[in-house]
């Protein structure tokens, strides 16, 4: 069995940690915040042995070499951006699988926010950790890939199964759910996830995991099919691709 602890840090990260027991091997999904990462290791009682980056940004790979001198833990990242992660040991890309303890780990290249950005997918135990590619009703911004990139990546997601948990990297769902609105203020499943997700957030609960069913059913940016949506970004007929690139900039002015 693998477990995650997941902890808020800085203004609105996650930070995880993943523990297979059995192997007493523990990850940091990412290294936002090592005070929070350490504290999260002493209150569970694990060892850090693996840091597994998504990608480069300062609140992701930021506390790596800190904690590779505390701990003597191994670092795995994106090879396409190498150069970017401090400390890194192990380069991994787009079809590599390796093990985490007893676990399979699938890496996917998603290149759109970064370059070389990567996402971590365990498929025998159904979890994700996609960092700054998808969030819940939100997507990453295109800050060194575009909007062609972005969506080939994102249909790497839509092939995993509907109810993988996908762990984000920040809490951003109710910014995000305003946008959303905007777009398919008709779609039952948005108003619904809307709602839900107001009550988490006035009771200072997480919105995060989320699926991938229920990303499907309710994220714009998983959805340039939409009648709805092609509508209100005004391209009714205009293929995905197109109908992603437009929602990822009305996103950026909105
Ligand atoms: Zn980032």
């Amino acid at each position: 069995m693998i477990q995650v602890h997941m902890f808020p840090c800085l203004k609105d990260n996650y930070g995880y940690l993943v523990h297979d027991a059995e192997a007493n091997v523990t990850a940091a999904i990412d290294t936002p915040d090592v005070p929070a990462i350490r504290r999260a290791l002493e209150e569970k009682e694990w060892r850090l042995t693996h840091i597994l980056n998504t990608h480069h940004h300062s609140d992701h790979a930021g506390g790596n070499l800190e904690l590779k001198a505390q701990t003597g833990c191994q670092i795995i990242g994106p090879g396409a951006d190498a150069e970017r992660i401090p400390g890194i040991d192990i380069s991994v890309g787009d079809g590599d699988e390796f093990r985490l303890g007893h676990h399979r780990v699938q890496v996917f290249d998603t290149p759109g926010h970064t370059r070389g950005h990567i996402v971590y997918l365990l498929p025998d135990d159904g979890i994700a950790f996609v960092g700054d590619t998808l969030f819940s009703l939100g997507c990453g911004r295109l800050f060194e890939g575009t909007a062609a990139q972005m969506w080939s990546s994102l249909q790497k997601l839509l092939a995993w199964p509907d109810a993988t948990l996908l762990y984000c990297a920040h809490e951003y769902t109710q910014a995000n759910g305003q946008f959303a609105s905007t777009l398919e203020p008709q779609n039952p499943d948005l108003v619904a996830r809307l709602a839900e997700v107001h009550d988490s957030r006035a009771a200072g609960r997480p919105t995060v995991p989320t699926t991938l069913a229920q990303e499907k059913a309710t994220n714009p940016f998983l959805r340039p099919t939409s009648a709805e949506l092609k509508i209100s970004v005004g391209l009714p007929d205009a293929p995905p691709v197109e109908v992603f690139a437009r929602t990822r900039e009305l996103k950026d002015a909105f």
